[in-house]
């Protein structure tokens, strides 16, 4: 077990790092002096300050779980549904190579027999925000292996490719809690890939972008990584410790062999290479009429052919590498909506928790998440926009409303979002009203209800919905509960109501809220009268 911090030496920069306290500090700092310098300086901690790993029954269920893969690509695809909204397509093809990628490897576990096998690593290409990581993070969460993003674009600013590219394989194992089989099942995530495509000039192709392709290529293939990195300070000292404790050097590398590689970025000029080599004319009979130019460009993407990529800059090894291509789509208005209203992830539960940890339940209606996603959509940042709005929007109610404690929740209409600050001086102006929308927000929901159960649409007068108020505040019952309460010990005559033919809707006033019974004979005698 590692008892060193993980702290390590990043490249010029030296940090404090902890060891273990039974090695001689003098010997440390001879060797750290030889090999680093005198700018690493060495402190010897307790063992108690030093973190510890999981336990190893957590490791070993996690690892069962994950390299028992026994998943189909209907079941990842259900799984996704409910976080993503959209990107079909991308999900279908993501789950199936997602199965094959984890069937492959169970099959040569099993089997320990070297089999023929071509790993799927992909491509996702796609605008910014509208949900490439996410469906991927999704994916790694669902089948228990771990998962590391970094940016492609990293490598090019550092010009040292091999070792950072080792780094993200040697956080996968942080990631996986030490376990090195684990974390060789994990997936490398590698965004803005796009941005390494070496660009085609007078003097050839950029040599930058085709240095980190190269770096990339052999880990993508199957190469093993030293799990102490050279720059790690903390690492070769804990070989150094097991070598005095051990007497040999025990040489540990993770395998990338398995470890499934996708790489990701928006593309853009991806089209128009698509286009250039199938001419226009082909491009009519490929698509259909009346798309619009986004989503016409974006079904071209299923065109694309490895040359198309060459094309665009990836050398020819790096593009075979990648057998996998799967896109994401833009998203518009009504997409965004329904991430807000349906998707398990929504950002608004997020806002709801907020408030509630000072008491204050904030409720959504349709179109105040209608109003979100229109403004949403302006940012052009797909999903990520719903947080801009949403930031902007409820910044001042976050501040303010804690130290209000006659707001106990509020109804965010499309108002609010249109003029957020306005609309807050009004809410803690008049306190009493804006309850009157939660009661009515709330009434909606159970009027549905209610029509649902019992056939019966109702609807309530002014005066009803002041007195619900009235007497929820009074007792602290929430509308919906208030409301079940109210009708039902009168399920007989509910069911008499329910055969009237053609019944209309049904008004409660407050003889209803006050006296159910009597109202409910009294509808029953009067529809039957009318008919
Ligand atoms: P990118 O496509 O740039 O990788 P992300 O997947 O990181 O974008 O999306 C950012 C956030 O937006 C996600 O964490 C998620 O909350 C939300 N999001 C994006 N796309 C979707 C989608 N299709 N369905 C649901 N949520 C989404």
């Amino acid at each position: 077990m590692n008892k060193m911090s993980s702290d390590k030496v990043e490249r010029g920069v030296y940090k404090t790092m902890a060891v273990e306290d039974k090695l001689n500090p003098e010997d440390l700092k001879k060797f750290i002096k030889g090999k680093y310098g005198s700018g690493v300086q060495v402190e010897v901690f307790p063992k108690q300050d030093i973190k510890t790993s999981d336990s190893v029954e957590e490791v070993e269920q996690k690892r069962s779980e994950a390299l028992q893969f026994d998943y189909k690509p209907s079941e990842i695809k259900k799984y996704l549904d409910r976080y993503i909204i959209q990107q079909d397509e991308a999900k279908k093809v993501l789950a199936t190579a997602i199965c094959d990628h984890y069937h492959h490897i169970r099959d040569l576990n099993n089997s320990q027999k070297l089999l023929d096998y071509k790993k799927q690593n992909i491509v996702l290409i796609g605008p910014t925000g509208v949900g490439k990581t996410y469906l991927i993070q999704n994916i790694a969460r669902l089948i228990g292996v771990p998962f590391v993003k970094a940016d492609a674009t990293k490598f090019s600013e550092t010009g040292y490719v091999g070792g950072d590219v080792e780094d993200l394989v040697r956080e996968l194992v942080a990631q996986a809690d030490g376990d090195v089989e684990l974390a060789q099942h994990g997936i490398v995530y590698l965004d803005e890939i796009d941005k390494i495509a070496g660009s085609r000039n007078l003097m050839g192709r950029d040599v930058s972008g085709q240095g980190v392709q190269r770096g990339l290529l052999k880990l993508m293939e199957d190469t093993e990584v030293p799990l102490r990195s050279s720059t790690d300070v903390a690492g070769q000292m804990q070989s150094l410790l097991e070598f005095q404790n051990k007497g040999k050097l025990e040489r540990k590398t993770v395998s990338t062999r398995h470890i499934l590689f996708i790489v990701s970025g928006a593309f853009n000029g991806l089209i128009d290479i698509i286009k250039k080599r199938i001419g226009s004319t082909q491009i009519g009979f490929m698509t259909e009429k009346n798309m619009d130019q986004e989503k016409h460009d974006s079904h071209l993407l299923n065109l694309v052919r490895s040359k198309d990529f060459i094309e665009f800059g990836f050398e020819a090894e790096f593009v075979g590498r990648l057998p996998v291509v799967v896109h994401c789509n833009p998203l518009y208005e009504q997409d965004l909506f329904k991430i807000l209203k349906y998707s398990e992830g929504s950002l608004l539960k997020q806002y709801k928790k907020d408030f509630l940890a000072y008491g204050i339940d904030a409720y959504f209606t349709d179109d105040g998440m209608l109003a979100i996603s229109e403004q949403a959509v302006t940012e052009q940042t797909g999903a990520r926009g719903l947080m801009t709005v949403c930031e902007k929007a409820f910044r001042e109610y976050k501040y303010q409303l804690p130290d209000h404690k006659e707001v106990r929740e509020f109804v965010v209409t499309r108002e609010m979002i249109e003029n957020p600050i306005e609309k807050l001086a009004d809410l803690l102006d008049n306190p009493a009203m804006y309850r009157l929308r939660v009661v009515e927000f709330q009434l909606e929901k159970f009027k549905n209800q209610f029509m649902e159960k019992h056939g019966i649409q109702l609807s309530f007068t002014r005066a009803a919905l002041e007195r619900i108020a009235e007497k929820t505040s009074e007792i602290s019952q929430p509308v919906i509960e208030f409301c079940d309460t109210l009708f039902k010990d009168y399920q007989h005559g509910l069911n008499l109501l329910q055969k009237v033919p053609e019944l209309g809707q049904v008004e409660v006033d407050v003889a209803g809220i006050d006296d159910p019974g009597t109202a409910i004979e009294h509808w029953i005698r009067e529809n039957y009268k009318n008919n």
